[in-house]
């Protein structure tokens, strides 16, 4: 069984955020692995670990800073970590972040080839969940999304998907790109034996050269959305803090019932 996983670097969640150019300012020291993608990492080393042998190969798109997920994902037990880096993929939209990470699977998978690719259900930051189908459109492989449970039999994959209103059983012939939910398992701790071999790992980084892609195909100028302008949330107005002095309890039931809340 030999699995690529997708982890994307994100900027801290609690950090205050501000825009160059209509994107995020993205900082050396204040990002990790998008944590939703933790449970990608677990279901692809539990699928290895079920089958009794494979490889789990972590791979992120992003700047210099960005090795530091793909780190994450060896010290929770990936085999192997690609760092895809290049400038010129900056600004890249959906469609072009597609473009570059198909092309590093599809370098995977021509060494030997990959039973499926397991991403996240969503980055923390973009949010758009949109990836996972762009993905399997470039590879031109099956698509089974928001997965709650996956498993591996007779060259097929199996997903249970929770929906609000019904619960879906979907199989598709692999190779087969799964998103997983936070559902789908609990990540595991990594333990100290790999924290320390993960710091010492070698990462290869490949480019847009080593992919074979042509930078003007990606990058903002080749994105086919624009941001148009881009502002910081106004402070939010009309909020009433309370400091527990023993009557906090009190005060909160009076605000609740004052605002018909209660
Ligand atoms: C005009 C425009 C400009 C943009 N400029 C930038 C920019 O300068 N810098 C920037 O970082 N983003 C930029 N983006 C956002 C970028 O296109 C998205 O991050 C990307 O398309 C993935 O979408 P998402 O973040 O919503 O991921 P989702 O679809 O929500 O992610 C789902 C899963 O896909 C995988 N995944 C997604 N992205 C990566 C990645 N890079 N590496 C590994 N795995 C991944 C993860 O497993 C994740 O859990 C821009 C978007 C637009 C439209």
């Amino acid at each position: 069984m030999r699995i690529l996983v997708t982890v994307k670097h994100v900027p801290d969640l609690q950090s205050n955020r501000s825009f160059t150019d209509g994107t995020v300012t993205r900082t050396a020291e204040d990002g990790s692995m998008n944590e939703l993608d933790e449970h990608a990492v677990e279901a692809a080393l539990q699928l290895v670990e079920e089958a009794g042998e494979g490889e789990v190969y972590a791979l992120t798109l992003g700047g210099p800073d960005a090795v530091s997920a793909v780190r994450k994902a060896l010290q929770l037990g990936a085999h192997h970590a690609i760092h895809v880096s290049d400038e010129a993929v900056a600004g890249s939209d959906v469609f072009g972040t597609a473009m570059v990470i198909g092309a590093a699977v599809r370098k995977v998978h021509a060494e030997a080839p990959l039973d499926m690719v397991i991403t996240g259900m969503a980055a923390l930051d973009g949010l758009t969940s949109m990836f996972p189908t762009a993905l399997a459109a470039e590879l031109d492989w099956s698509q089974l999304t928001l997965a709650s449970a996956v498993s591996v039999a007779d060259g097929e994959a199996t997903i249970e998907r929770h929906l609000p209103d019904a619960h879906e059983t979907v199989t598709a012939p692999l190779p087969a790109v799964v998103s997983v939910t936070d559902e789908a398992n609990k990540p595991r701790y990594p333990n100290f034996k790999l924290i320390m071999a993960a710091r010492k790992a070698e990462v290869p980084v490949w480019t847009l050269a080593d992919l074979g892609i042509d930078p003007a195909l990606v990058g903002g100028g080749a994105a086919r959305a624009t941001v148009v302008d881009a502002s910081e949330r106004p402070p939010r107005e009309n909020r009433r803090q309370v400091t527990d002095k023993g009557e906090g309890g009190r005060e909160l039931a009076e605000f609740l019932i004052e605002k018909g809340l209660a």
